[in-house]
């Protein structure tokens, strides 16, 4: 079976085509710039990328561009469009809605439309990525993989907020969290790894990347997530503030003279690393060089960042009643041993022992174990794959219901 991964953004469409017998990457890309000028679509195969320009004024326009490279003579990796067997889409919020991939109707598409006020600037263009695959490819099952479902069986106690309740029962507003496929995938390989059963340990999850999140994963179903109503809570992120007294929004506000809409952006694009940084980087790489030339401003940085990581492990490993295994991913955590062992360094109290030269060599791609043999909480590198997650569930589903 073969099955087309979508993610379609508001101005790009990421898309991954992976032959499920061996779990195979056939080819992978992006058309970006989608209804801008410059658009283009850079596709992958193997370790070669191609690169076409091309007017992309809408995300139908951008499918049809991926499509047709897929077939094509030179580029291409099938001989008919007949080949791809289902597509599965990434759906960035599911509400209460979805607790788990579905197979697309017209009913999952209102109810993703329903949902959209909860993600302004992503369900519509996850839709759109829908709409354009149910158009051009007709006949062929679709289904949706929400980063909110994994989530769906956190407990009141962990996703209501303390303000009057009405608000979630007027505007759905409490703890949805966001990263799900990503924390689903680690934990299950982690338990893999491990040789144990998913359902017998107490994982937490560390999704760092440029956005970031953690979970807590109680034999295999999710407890806590650092991530709330929105992307913005919990850690500090590249360009997202994270944690903060909610008084200081409404503060600066009323000293700078700016709208709910310059502050909400500011917390968003402007803050975290970039924002400490002053506008100097969003990039942990860049912090991480100049912490190790000396720049003690960097450091302080790095600090500031590891040790909300480890607040947020000590928070989940009492939510848990303890902890079996700490997991690292996404950009910083599958690439980072400053980080890892800074993190780690404040979790010795828990048992965690950290094997430093296994923490450094594990990196780019690599997973493993990076606590030493008799560290009572085992550490793993465990790089990420939405992707893969989203088709496994997509062929899941379509063979569940025959529709293959
Ligand atoms: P996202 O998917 O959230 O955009 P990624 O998971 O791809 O982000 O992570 C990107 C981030 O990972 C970069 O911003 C960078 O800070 C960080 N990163 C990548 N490689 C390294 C590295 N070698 N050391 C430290 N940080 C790294």
């Amino acid at each position: 079976m073969k099955v087309l991964v979508i993610n379609s953004g508001s101005s790009s469409i990421k898309y991954q085509l992976i032959e499920m017998e061996g779990e195979r990457v056939l080819c992978k890309g992006i058309a970006e710039r989608i209804g801008l000028d410059g658009s283009r679509l850079v596709h992958r195969v193997n370790e070669e990328k191609h690169v076409i320009e091309k007017d992309l004024p809408d995300h139908e326009e951008a499918l049809k561009l991926v499509l047709n490279t897929l077939v094509d003579e030179n580029l291409g990796v099938i001989k008919d469009l007949k080949e791809i067997d289902a597509v599965g889409h990434r759906v960035v919020h599911g509400g209460e809605k979805f607790k788990e991939s579905v197979f697309v109707n017209e009913e999952v598409i209102k109810a993703i439309e329903e949902v959209s006020p909860l993600a302004p600037l992503h369900n519509p263009a996850n839709l759109m990525g829908i709409k354009a695959a149910m158009k051009l490819l007709p006949g062929v099952p679709n289904v949706a993989v929400f980063d909110t479902a994994f989530h769906q069986t956190i407990p009141q106690k962990a996703y209501l907020y303390a303000i009057p309740y009405e608000y979630y029962e007027k505007y759905g507003v409490r703890r949805y969290g966001f990263h799900g496929t990503s924390h689903r995938y680690v934990s299950k390989r982690a338990a893999e790894i491990l040789g144990k059963k998913l359902e017998e340990l107490k994982i937490i999850t560390c999704h760092i990347g440029n956005g970031a999140s953690i979970a807590a994963v109680k034999h295999g179903k999710c407890v806590d997530t650092s991530m709330g109503f929105t992307p913005l809570e919990g850690l500090v992120m590249g360009t997202r503030s994270g944690d903060l007294d909610p008084a200081i929004p409404f503060f600066i506000m009323e000293k700078e003279g700016i709208s709910p809409q310059e502050m909400y952006d500011i917390l968003n694009k402007k803050s975290g690393v970039y924002g400490l940084s002053k506008g100097f980087s969003s990039d942990m790489r860049d912090i991480e060089e100049a912490a190790l030339k000396g720049d003690e401003w960097c450091k302080l940085i790095l600090d500031i960042y590891d040790y909300r990581i480890a607040k947020y492990i000590g928070a989940y490993a009492a939510a848990m009643n303890g902890v079996d295994a700490i997991v690292f991913t996404a950009g910083v955590g599958e690439n980072s041993p400053i980080t890892r062992e800074d993190v780690c360094s404040y979790l010795e109290f828990l048992g965690v022992k950290l094997d430093k030269q296994k923490n450094e060599e594990t990196i780019r791609g690599k997973e493993g174990i990076i606590s030493t043999p008799d560290s009572r909480v085992k550490v793993l590198v465990v790089p990420t794959n939405e992707e893969l997650m989203i088709a496994r569930d997509t062929k899941e589903i379509v063979e569940r219901l025959g529709k293959r």
